[in-house]
């Protein structure tokens, strides 16, 4: 809606906002202009502050419509603020989707792919978030602790995959102040290693779906030959340990460990 042409017609609603009359191509719901100066200038995005219907161009919609910038702010500020009443998170988890799932395998028609089927990836992947964070509130992963507060955020590759970045607080979360607890938490509850190879199954799971790729396309993470994201070692790293920030870094053991991403198990 930025950027409607203030040649659109404008009206006054019951409570005092003015409400465009002018169509929109992009979305059905109507455009507000707001009539709380304060509000806009609060964002930082009005352009005058003293004549916010006459002088501008632009318009704004209201944050109680979803998806809209002021929503997506507000949302953000609500979760900054829930992580400091929990005084900070236990763990940030990667949910990505995967296109073998059998619930979007058996949906494509003959020669299709998933890619092609975003009505189907879409709502699998949306119940497949909601079962994993059902079981998280629940105690099925860390050693049966269950999360008291979690937060999450839907995001879409470039070739249209979602996943999801999920941040949550346990009620067994380790003590941070307590480094050596903390070590022993990470190391029980995050698998960074490969798995013995005797277990043909999950060997070939960790090896087709967690192991990080050394990338040098523009976006990659090779940056004068280094993996920024530290995964070129050639040195095994033989004990967890934690920065200043308080951000791990993982025991990866041997050398076939090397480009193991953390995962659950
Ligand atoms: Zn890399």
């Amino acid at each position: 809606m930025k950027g409607t042409s203030r040649r659109q017609r404008k009206q006054k609603d019951a409570s005092g906002n003015y409400i465009s009359s002018a169509s929109s191509s992009s979305s059905s719901a109507a455009a507000t202009y707001f009539d709380d100066a304060t509000e806009m200038t609060a964002d930082g995005d009005n352009e005058d502050p003293n004549d916010p219907f006459e002088n501008t161009s632009r318009t704004f919609l209201n944050s109680s419509i979803t998806g809209s910038p002021r929503h997506l702010k507000e949302m953000a500020r609500n979760c900054l603020v829930a992580c400091t009443e929990v005084n900070g998170v236990d763990v940030f988890i990667t949910l990505t989707c995967n296109i073998d799932w059998p619930e979007i395998k058996v949906r494509l028609f003959p020669g299709q792919t998933a890619f092609e089927r975003e009505d189907i990836v879409c709502p699998v992947f949306h119940e497949r978030v909601h079962a994993f964070l059902h079981h998280l509130r629940t105690g099925r992963y860390f050693g049966g602790g269950k999360a008291i507060f979690d937060c999450h955020v839907i995001e879409y590759q470039h070739r249209g995959l979602p996943h999801a970045h999920i941040i949550a607080k346990l009620d067994n979360g380790p003590t941070k102040e307590d480094a050596d607890a903390c070590k022993a938490w990470v190391e029980t509850h995050v698998q960074t290693t490969m798995p013995d190879e005797d277990d043909a199954d999950y060997y070939s799971l960790v090896n087709e779906h967690v192991i990080h790729h050394c990338s040098s396309a523009s976006n990659g993470c090779l940056k004068d030959n280094v993996c920024k994201r530290g995964y070129s070692k050639t040195t095994p790293t033989l004990e967890t340990s934690f920065d200043e920030k308080g951000f791990p870094t993982y025991r990866r053991p041997t050398i076939n460990d090397r480009f193991v991403r953390a995962y659950l198990h």
